[in-house]
């Protein structure tokens, strides 16, 4: 690994006078430092994205999908190194890393087929002379300002469809995972004509710096709501294109059809899943769980016997579900949760803590609270960690309610055997993607991305490749004789 490793600006690879760490969550080690961007590096960057967009834009399709597949057949030969990187530096065990780069690769091949079908349309035009054509234009330079929990992947379902479209990049990672990403640049991506993918890692300071610049029309943001939220203020007199894909609360419903026994059991392993997968870390993460009360001790027993099997430890080693969460203030923030219900009446059915068998990292026990209400952190606030709430409810109205008694909207699952039940859940829950009986998958074909305070665009899907086309109308008269109509001067 690099010392201190380079922020890449117009094809080279540049160095700075300050630096950041990036540390281990699984050791608290500092794997490395990486140079720290700054204003002057974001506007480095943003200046030679904009002169590589006036040839990149007019490369055909095909060539634009060349550079995309040959850099996606990199990835998969590099896989196992970025997904030890990633590992490395976010902490989830390695099989989900090879499962993240993998998933990269793809989003790329998908989004290079699939912009070649994607480039306008014709209208039927007023009079048999003329033409209406609706084309779709890149943007220009699109900032994409990704998050700590899939650097890689998140990053792509960005930069495949912007770049496609004829869109340049300047990328600026979380300051807590940039390694992945710069490293993939380095292996995959660096016989893209200069100027086209930029990355200048740094703190939230080369993020604003990025929102800010006149010269960058879009911005695309995966991150918290609070993150989002900023953007938004910090861009409301630029009228740019904001992409926000912000945090969750997903809910997770078992219909009252859910019956006692093995469909219980099925269900506590759908949501040890849900809940815990990449440690509570997905902004999808079933995070709260409402049970019919004729089931809800049932329930409890059955998820907390589930949960119960899963070990922790170094995502490395490749003999454990879950690693450590990313970083001290997340697992703070997740304690705050867990202490707030406790000391407002909740049960702690189990975890609730620290994992003391561990002398350093930032490992927290897989932790289940009932007897919780909305008053509490836990079912109002996205909490991001292993931590999964459960309430009963009485009927099937109510527990819509309460799935949708919340500020955020990304996803919910709804388990029961009832189509009925399941259709009255997907037209009544407010919620970009709705899983029924199995929660968490994302299609690469299909849109994702948040209502309410969840976010206000999709990824992914045709719908992730329109956001970052420009519609322009053009009406065109072949015919040169004056037209009636004009008024005659
Ligand atoms: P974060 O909001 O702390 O940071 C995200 C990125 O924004 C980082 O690169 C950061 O440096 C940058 N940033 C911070 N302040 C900024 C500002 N004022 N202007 C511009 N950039 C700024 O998020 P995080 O902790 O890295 O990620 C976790 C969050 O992301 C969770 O809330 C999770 O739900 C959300 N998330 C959402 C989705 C989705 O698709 N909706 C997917 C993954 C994660």
């Amino acid at each position: 690994m690099k010392k201190n490793y380079p922020m890449y600006i117009n094809g080279q690879w540049l160095d700075s006078k300050a630096h950041f760490e990036v540390t281990n969550p699984a050791t608290e080690e500092i794997l490395t430092c990486v140079s720290q961007g700054s204003e002057k590096e974001a506007n480095m960057a943003v200046d030679a994205a904009s002169t590589a967009f006036i040839t990149w834009k007019m490369l055909s399709v095909d060539e634009r999908a060349s550079f995309m597949h040959n850099s996606a057949a990199k990835i998969v030969e590099h896989q196992d190194e970025l997904a030890r990187l990633l590992t490395m530096e976010q902490g989830k065990p390695l099989e989900e890393s090879v499962a993240e780069v993998e998933w990269t690769a793809k989003t790329m091949t998908y989004y290079a087929e699939l912009a070649k079908n994607q480039l306008g349309r014709m209208a039927p035009p007023l009079g048999n002379t003329q033409l209406n054509l609706i084309v779709k234009e890149p943007y220009g330079v699109v900032a994409a300002i990704t998050p700590f929990n899939y650097p890689l992947l998140l990053l792509m379902w960005k930069a495949a469809p912007a770049l496609m479209l004829g869109n340049t990049l300047v990328i600026k990672p979380s300051e807590l995972t940039p390694l992945s990403t710069l490293r993939m640049l380095e292996l995959c991506f660096e016989n893209y004509p200069k100027g086209v993918i930029n990355c200048v890692p740094g703190l939230p300071e080369v993020g604003k710096t990025l929102a800010a610049h006149v010269d960058v029309p879009v911005i695309a943001f995966t991150g918290s709501t609070q993150t989002g939220i900023n953007i938004i203020k910090q861009t409301a007199h630029l009228n740019k294109k904001l992409h926000l894909e912000m945090g969750g609360k997903d809910a997770f419903v078992l219909a009252p059809d859910v019956a006692s026994g093995i469909d219980i059991e099925n269900a506590a392993a759908a949501i040890a899943w849900s809940g815990f997968f990449n440690n509570g870390q997905v902004c999808t993460s079933t995070e709260r769980v409402y049970v019919h009360q004729s089931v809800y001790d049932e329930f409890i027993q059955a998820l907390v016997k589930r949960v119960k099997t899963l070990t922790l430890g170094d995502g490395l080693d490749g003999n454990y579900n879950l690693g450590p969460m990313i970083s001290a203030q997340g697992f703070d923030k997740l304690d705050q949760h867990v202490s707030d219900a406790l000391n407002n009446g909740a049960k702690l059915e189990l975890g609730g803590s620290k994992a003391t068998e561990f002398a350093r990292g930032y490992y927290y026990q897989p932790t289940i609270l009932s007897n919780v209400n909305h008053q509490m952190l836990c079912m109002k606030e996205e909490s991001f960690g292993p931590l999964v709430s459960i309430m009963p409810y009485d009927t099937f109205e109510q527990a819509i309610e309460l799935v949708n008694d919340s500020p955020y909207g990304l996803g919910a699952c709804c388990r029961t055997g009832n189509p009925l039940l399941a259709k009255q859940f997907y037209q009544q829950v407010k919620a970009g993607t709705i899983w029924i009986n199995d929660p968490l998958p994302d299609n690469i074909s299909a849109p994702f991305g948040g209502m309410k305070m969840s976010g206000n665009t999709r990824e992914l899907g045709m719908e992730g490749l329109d956001a970052f086309a420009e519609v322009k109308h053009i009406h065109w008269e072949l015919d040169l004789a004056p037209k009636e109509h004009w008024i005659n001067l």
